[in-house]
This record gives C-alpha cells, sequence and structure tokens, in this order.
C-alpha cells in the first residue's frame, strides 16, 4: 500500500510542479516516446513474439504502427486541440471574451489488458501526456513480457516522476485502486470493470471503460461473398481472434450458409497456407486458462472447419461452427479466440431483432450492396462503432472516437478524443470592468420591463455573420441608453 501511495504521491508532487503543462514539454515527451518505439523496436517485438506469437510483420502493423501513427498525429495536431475555443455569445456578453479552455485533469491512471499489450499501454499514454497530466500506467500482468518490457523502457525516455509505471496483477491493481486519481482509462472485460468503476466512485473519479462484447457480422445475400467472407477471415483471426471488435459471429441467411464456410476456407489457404499451425502469421491462445475456457465453448457444436488443437502451444485452428442454436454457451460469452458461430436469420428484420435483444456491442458489421440496407441496420440498432462492408477498418479513421456503449464501455478515446477525455474542458468568461450599465437587466430591484427586454434580448437572437454582429451591437447601445432611462438611479 506504501509503495503505491509513493508513486501516485510522486506523481501529484510532480504534477503541481506545474512542468507537464507547457506544450513544449508535452511534444517533448511524445518525440521521446517516439524515439523508444524506433530504438527498441527489437525489444518490443520479442516481447509481443514470447506473450502472443505476434510475428515481426504483424506486430508491427497491429501495434507498432497504430503507436506511431498516434504519436505523429498527437505532436502535429497538439497546439490546435490545446487552442482557446471560443464559442458563441449573446447579448449580455457581447463585449467579452467566452471560450473553452482545455486543462490538464491531473494524475491519470492507465490499465492496459494483455490482447494487444504494447497498443492498449501507449495509446491511452499518448493522449494523457498530450493533455498534460502525469500518468500511472499499469500494463496487464498476462501479457508478462511486454509489461516488463514497458516497465524497464519508458523510465529510459520519460520523466520519471509524472510518469510511472506499476507492474502487477489483482493485488496490485486493487492496491493502486485505493489511491486517488483524477481519472482512470480501464481496458478490459466488463467484470473488473465494475470493479474500476466501484473504486472510482469512492473518490468521484471519472472513468473510461474500453470493455468488450459480441460483436455481430450480418452478411446480406446481396453481396459479393468472396470479398466479404476474405475481409471477415482476416478481422476474425487475426491474433487468434484475440481482439475486442473482431467479429464474434456471423448472422446470414440459411442459403448462403454453406458459400460463407467455403470462402472462409479458401482465404484461409491464401492467408496461412496448408498447415496453419507452421504459419508465422498465426498467432497463439494467451494462456491455458483461455485456451481450455474457448474449447469448452466447442462443446457439442457442429464444426464445419477447423477445431484441431494443440494444449502445449495453446494453439486452435481456425474454426466456423454452423446452424449454432442461439441459447447455445458460444452464443452467452464473447468468444476471444478464433471460433466464428454461424446463426441463420431468415432477413435483415430478423438480424436486427436478434442483435437489438442482446447487449449494445462494442462493433457491428454489415456485408450488403444495398445502401439502404446498411443505413437501415445503422439506423436501427446501436453500437459502440460499426463498419459497412469491411471489419475493424472504423478503429483506424483518424477522426474516429473508439469506445463502447451501453456494456461495451463507456467514454472513447484516440487521436483529438483522447486529448478530451483525459482534460477538463474549462468554460472561461473574461468581462470588463466598464460597462456596469448593461448589468442593470439583472439586478434587483426587479421589474416587469426589465424582463421585457431581457426577453427581448436574450430571446431574439441574431448573431449570425458580420451583419449579426453589428446589429447586435446596436441593439447593446440601444439596451444600455434604455437602462439609462429606465433606471437613471442605478447608473454607476
Ligand atoms: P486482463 O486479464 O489483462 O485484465 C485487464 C486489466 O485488469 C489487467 O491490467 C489486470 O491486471 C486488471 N485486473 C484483473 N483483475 C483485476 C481485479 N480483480 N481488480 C483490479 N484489476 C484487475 O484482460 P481481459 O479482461 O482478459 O481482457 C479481455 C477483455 O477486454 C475482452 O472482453 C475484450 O473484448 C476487452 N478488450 C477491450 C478493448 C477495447 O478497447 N474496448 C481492447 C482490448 C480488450
Amino acid at each position: 500500500m506504501e509503495r503505491m501511495q509513493q508513486i501516485v504521491g510522486r506523481a501529484k508532487a510532480a504534477f503541481r510542479s506545474g512542468r507537464s503543462r507547457p506544450l513544449e514539454f508535452r511534444i517533448q515527451q511524445l518525440k521521446a516516446l517516439e524515439r523508444m518505439v524506433q530504438e527498441k523496436e527489437k525489444e518490443i517485438l520479442a516481447a509481443l513474439k514470447a506473450d502472443l506469437n505476434k510475428s515481426g510483420p504483424n506486430a508491427y502493423s497491429h501495434e507498432l504502427l497504430g503507436v506511431l501513427r498516434e504519436l505523429v498525429r498527437a505532436v502535429e495536431e497538439l497546439p490546435s486541440w490545446a487552442a482557446p475555443h471560443p464559442v458563441k455569445k449573446d447579448l449580455l456578453t457581447l463585449r467579452d471574451k467566452a471560450y473553452i479552455h482545455y486543462e490538464p485533469l491531473g494524475v491519470v491512471l492507465v490499465i492496459g489488458a494483455w490482447n494487444y499489450p504494447f497498443l492498449l499501454v501507449m495509446q491511452p499514454l499518448i493522449g494523457a501526456i498530450a493533455a498534460g497530466n502525469a500518468v500511472v500506467v499499469k500494463p496487464s500482468e498476462v501479457s508478462e513480457n511486454t509489461a516488463r518490457v514497458l516497465a524497464e523502457l519508458l523510465p529510459q525516455y520519460l520523466d520519471k516522476d509524472l510518469y510511472a509505471v506499476v507492474t502487477g496483477g489483482a493485488p496490485e491493481t486493487t492496491e493502486l485502486l485505493t489511491q486517488r486519481f483524477d481519472h482512470i482509462l480501464y481496458t478490459g472485460n466488463s467484470r473488473v470493470g465494475r470493479i474500476v468503476m466501484a473504486a472510482a466512485a469512492k473518490h468521484l473519479t471519472p472513468v473510461t471503460l474500453e470493455l468488450g462484447g459480441k460483436s455481430p457480422c450480418y452478411i446480406d445475400r446481396d453481396c459479393d461473398l468472396a470479398v466479404a467472407c476474405r475481409r471477415i477471415a482476416w478481422g476474425k483471426y487475426m491474433n487468434c481472434g484475440q481482439t475486442c471488435i473482431a467479429p464474434d459471429y456471423i448472422l446470414c441467411h440459411p442459403s448462403i450458409q454453406d458459400k460463407v464456410v467455403e470462402n472462409i476456407k479458401e482465404t484461409l489457404k491464401e492467408f496461412y497456407g496448408e498447415d496453419v499451425k507452421s504459419s508465422p502469421d498465426y498467432g497463439r491462445i494467451i494462456n491455458q486458462r483461455h485456451f481450455k475456457r474457448i474449447l469448452d465453448l466447442l462443446e457439442g457444436q457442429k464444426i464445419a472447419l477447423g477445431g484441431e488443437t494443440d494444449e502445449a502451444s495453446r494453439f486452435i485452428a481456425p474454426t466456423i461452427l454452423t446452424d449454432v442454436s442461439p441459447e447455445s454457451k458460444v452464443m452467452e460469452e464473447e468468444i476471444f479466440g478464433p471460433v466464428l458461430p454461424i446463426v441463420t436469420v431468415k432477413s435483415v428484420e430478423e438480424a436486427i431483432d436478434f442483435i437489438n435483444l442482446r447487449e449494445k456491442p462494442l462493433a457491428l458489421y454489415v456485408f450488403s450492396n444495398k445502401k439502404q440496407l446498411i443505413a437501415r441496420v445503422i439506423a436501427e440498432t446501436s453500437s459502440g462503432g460499426m463498419t459497412a462492408n469491411d471489419v475493424l477498418m472504423h478503429s483506424v479513421v483518424p477522426g474516429l472516437p473508439f469506445g463502447g456503449v451501453g456494456q461495451s464501455g463507456m467514454g472513447a478515446y484516440l487521436g483529438r478524443y483522447s486529448f478530451e477525455t483525459f482534460s477538463h474542458r474549462r468554460s472561461c468568461l473574461i468581462r470588463d470592468l466598464r460597462w456596469e450599465v448593461v448589468n442593470k437587466l439583472r439586478y434587483p430591484p426587479g421589474s416587469m420591463e426589465m424582463m421585457h427586454l431581457a426577453k427581448l434580448f436574450l430571446l431574439k437572437q441574431c448573431n449570425k455573420g458580420r451583419v449579426g454582429q453589428f446589429i447586435l451591437a446596436l441593439l447593446g447601445a440601444v439596451k444600455a441608453v434604455v437602462a439609462k432611462v429606465l433606471c437613471p438611479k442605478l447608473e454607476g
């Protein structure tokens, strides 16, 4: 307990020193992170290989590239994100300065998950630094090699007091959560999400919860199945199915079920060759516990493809289950592994009902040639994010926030949205001590004449463009004169 108190205490003192606030300092720290990724690429890739059997090119494109992109964007765009944001005014404040000032929250806690262990710690860290905070990061202990590399490298490149790394599992995180933070961003399952939120509530600390869930994928009959299946297979079997926004299950008409299986089978040959097990591009399940959990989900199911396993290397072949009952175990929990159930539905209405009867997912996918059908699915369902005619790709569009809704999470981040998540939007109004006459509208004694004037000035706004500004200024002057005439005693 004392150790956590010390770490957080040091971060708080460093934050109070004010050195994390100047933009030049933030940018310098972000550039140091960029150097870290470039100079220590080998160590980071080796850790990802050891944790999840990620091959160099896959680890680079799925984790390091995302981190580097986020860094480049933050360094480039921080000055515009952090600039005061002027807002619309009305007659009462026409002569004043009114703007939003983005200020850092203080000390932020980032708790990462194991499936993209580098990315899921680094991306929130980048946003928290960009917003001017001190940060404590807690990588997942499940991906122990990446956790160790982060704990070794971050202090070599960043201000050690402002940015701390705590390693460990549930006991350490539990201790850490007794400390008071100014914001917590947690990535992981919803059971622990509840624990994090309850601990945060004790200190009234706001939280961003990046959780998971079962992300559906509806395939319409009117669609290029070969392309759809290639894209789905890529997103489903990447990282051995351990991706929070991977398509969890497929909904499609019974008449195309077999074709979906055939097309995915063909694609898998293209991607991983005849022997998936020896492909450098195919990952492994993170640990024995998850391996057994996924195998349990296969019980009693019709395996149309795959199903081969090897416990020693935690290998599970890309697997497809057909004619899956909505009531089966595999349809109850998030699969988080390379198993793709197909549930058949007769129509898009049935698919929409199916989705809406369940918790709001983190992602939703729809494949169709019909624009109207896509629009309908979007309009009649809800999810954290969605992509039509592809999977995962909404998470890499620079301008889109990433986050869940309902049981799949709360809050969002990435790019500007990270900056906003880790900033307080402070409302600022800078007034002039002159022009007191204008304020008579709001001072006692009250009168109905004043009320009518207030209605006229505040409800009938015309502040659009220069003409509007001019009319407003004119009205302001008239108002002052009228106020003077109505209440000469108060003039002062
Ligand atoms: P995990 O086991 O790594 O746990 C996440 C974090 O919670 C770890 O840092 C761990 O130390 C901590 N933790 C575990 N038990 C705790 C406890 N009792 N008290 C406090 N902290 C505790 O990861 P996981 O939960 O297995 O991650 C998988 C889940 O995360 C899936 O549901 C997946 O969909 C979701 N996920 C979501 C996103 C997203 O961005 N929305 C990204 C990745 C994963």
